[in-house]
């Protein structure tokens, strides 16, 4: 039988990050880093806005605050370092009317608790200097916040880890784990659907949408513990290339209530186009086609303050699938990054709710589990 002395599950962006970090600290540890599809980043790492977070939004001493702050800077760093495609565009949430102005002065002073001190209070005349094509009565401006190639990115975290030795095994499926005394056996589907099993001393679950699955196979009653993953979509519809000259930052409205999600926004693309969304709501199945019908909400939640739209400038283009841990109507839950010695499953790294700001935090969440690991 197989062995190793570290197992990942799961090739996003979150895989990657741990198995590039793990293989450069810990260079004496064989490493495998398990995806049940044939290349890295099939599912969530792939299905986003790609939008640096600055850290604004989250309750002071959460983990997705401190972790967002700490890996925007990290992942700053990184582009530049390793050549990763990103631009620092900045970002504005804005106000449509006197009404939105408290919950800006409500972020404002959140993002300072969190540790985000280069915010600016905009008015109206300094919002239309800025763009002019932007409608609202005044804004925050993030100029820390910006876009990044994700699939660069994680092109280039595979790459680092491979160099420090870490083997990426594809196309292999985990389909159980079971508990020794050395550590775990994992189970696994191998590309020509045989199966088979690995010792491994360490695991670690980044299984994003399958993460609960994991737990679960493990043998954590994940109902009990709070660790049942909610499937919530968000769809995103792309705007003609002509208008998509009109803006050149991110545009955000006022946050929804308890983080469902950002409000349906406007994010750029690197190579220059606008998208709107996504938007959320929660399914039962994993499916990432786009109701074209939803095309006159998105429209209607942005024509206010970007009024050059037209419905027929609004074209359906992806959707994603983010892992909450939160149902409907629950309260904001953080993410878990979790050693789970305590339920006697020394050796069992959990990683749940890895929703956004996670393509923000990956590298500072690599850094977290090397800790836990220590
Ligand atoms: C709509 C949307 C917008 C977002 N926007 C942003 C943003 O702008 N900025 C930001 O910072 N974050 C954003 N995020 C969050 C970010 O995309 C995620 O936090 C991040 O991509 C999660 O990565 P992951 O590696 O955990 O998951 P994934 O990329 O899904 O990787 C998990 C991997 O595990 C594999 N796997 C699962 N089960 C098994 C199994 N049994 N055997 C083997 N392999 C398995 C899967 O195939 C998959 O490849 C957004 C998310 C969504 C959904």
């Amino acid at each position: 039988m197989e062995k190793t002395d570290i197992l990942i599950i799961g090739a996003g962006v979150i895989g990657l990050a741990v198995a590039a970090e793990l293989s450069h600290k810990f260079k004496h540890c064989s490493i495998i880093l398990m995806e049940r599809y044939g290349k890295y980043g099939r599912e969530i790492s792939s299905r986003n806005s790609e939008v640096i977070h600055a850290g604004i939004y989250y309750p002071a001493e959460s983990m997705k605050a401190r972790l967002c702050v700490e890996g925007k800077n990290l992942l700053y760093d990184f582009c530049r370092r390793w050549n990763v495609p990103f631009k620092r565009c900045g970002k504005l949430i804005i106000a449509q009317n006197v009404d939105d102005i408290p919950s800006l002065e409500k972020l404002f002073s959140q993002a300072e608790n969190n540790g985000v001190q280069d915010l600016e209070f905009l008015d109206a005349g300094q919002v239309a200097q800025l763009e002019p094509n932007v409608q609202a009565r005044a804004a925050l401006l993030s100029p820390s916040t910006g876009i990044i190639d994700s699939h660069q990115l994680m092109a280039r975290l595979e790459w680092l880890a491979r160099q420090n030795g870490v083997f990426p095994a594809y196309c292999h499926h985990v389909t159980d784990v079971k508990q020794t005394n050395n550590g775990f056996l994992v189970h696994y589907l191998n590309p020509d659907k045989t199966s088979d099993l690995i010792e491994c001393s360490r695991l670690i679950n980044c299984a994003g949408l399958e993460a609960g699955t994991i737990a679960s196979l493990a043998g954590i009653d994940v109902i009990k513990a709070g660790f049942k993953i909610h499937l919530c979509k968000g769809e995103y519809f792309s705007i003609s290339h002509q208008k998509s000259k009109l803006i050149s930052r991110l545009v955000y409205p006022p946050p929804l209530e308890d983080l469902k999600g950002l409000g349906i926004h406007i994010t750029k693309t690197l190579d220059g186009r606008i998208r709107l969304g996504p938007n959320a709501f929660y399914i039962e199945e994993i499916d990432y086609q786009v109701n074209p019908a939803h095309r006159m909400d998105f429209y209607h939640a942005v024509k206010s303050f970007l009024p050059f739209l037209e419905p027929s400038d609004l074209a359906p283009e992806m959707a994603g699938i983010r892992p909450k841990l939160s149902g409907p109507g629950e309260p904001f839950r953080d993410f878990v990054i979790k050693h789970e010695a305590d339920r006697n499953l020394q050796g069992l790294i959990n990683l749940l709710g890895i929703e956004s700001p996670g393509l923000t935090c990956c590298l500072s969440i690599a850094r977290t589990v090397t800790a836990l690991i220590r």
